[in-house]
């Protein structure tokens, strides 16, 4: 089964408003419609969610967010629920990215609750996870990452799994500039996958898109995206600038 590719550029905690339209504008004008065969995402802070999504209004970019509170309302300072985000034009949200779960303590079931209610909005989305170096270092890669897939998926059900990508990002590759290798990414891919088939079945499993993220550059993206398993790329400092974006986005031209 062929898989239609993303490519989602997280902004972390850069843009202010401003910033933010002129690096949207930049990537419409760069990006245009962009290929039919590859869907295109940026994630920027909250605060210019709405101001993204007005900028790319016509073209074939979408935006999402950066993070989803699985409550629809009440009492969760410096949280944001599905509906908010929905309303500021996002159809996509990244769950589980590392930084949220080593820096601000979130569990495999904060992430899996948070993807709930995320699908349950209608948002597409992106699942991440991905092993320490000193897990990797120990052996244990492929066991943490079975472990973190299947808590996020195992209660979702199949129909909710198809708006499901599941991003691999091995922490020690995040913003250090050290990729992991196609080798290395696509062996973890490829458990991910069986993971789907085991918790969705296999039909699931075939159509879920595995993306690699970690240090992806307009460098390394053609031999990432030349594996089998590897289905687009969750990119960090690299998406804050629009030529180096753009040519991710037209990985294998
Ligand atoms: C990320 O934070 O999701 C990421 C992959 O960052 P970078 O591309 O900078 O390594």
């Amino acid at each position: 089964m062929s898989r239609t590719a993303v490519i989602a550029g997280n902004w972390k905690m850069h843009g202010t408003v401003a910033q933010t339209r002129e690096l949207a504008a930049a990537l419409v004008e760069r990006l245009g419609s962009a290929a039919k065969d590859r869907q295109v995402v940026i994630a920027p802070p909250f605060t210019s969610l709405q101001a993204a999504a007005e900028a790319v209004r016509g073209s074939a970019i979408e935006i999402g967010a950066q993070n989803v509170h699985w409550e629809a309302s009440g009492a969760f300072t410096g949280e944001i629920a599905a509906a908010m985000l929905v309303e500021a034009g996002c159809r996509w949200v990244i769950v589980g990215h590392s930084e949220r779960r080593q820096r601000f303590g979130e569990t495999d079931a904060d992430v899996a609750r948070r993807a709930r209610a995320a699908l349950a909005a209608g948002l597409r989305t992106i699942i991440c996870l991905g092993e320490t170096l000193g897990e990797r270092d120990g052996g244990l890669t492929l066991d943490v990452v079975r472990r973190q897939a299947r808590a996020a998926l195992l209660d979702l059900g199949a129909a909710a799994i198809r708006n499901v990508c599941i991003a691999y990002e091995p922490v020690w590759a995040i913003g250090t500039g050290r990729a992991a290798t196609p080798e290395q990414a696509e062996e973890v891919h490829g458990k991910l996958r069986e993971v789907v088939a085991e918790v969705a079945g296999g039909n699931e499993a075939e159509r879920v898109r595995i993306l690699y993220g970690g240090s992806v550059k307009p460098e390394n993206v053609d031999s990432l995206m030349a594996q089998p398993d590897i289905d687009g790329a969750l990119v960090g400092g690299a998406s804050l600038d629009a030529e180096s974006f753009a040519r991710i986005v037209e990985f294998g031209a």
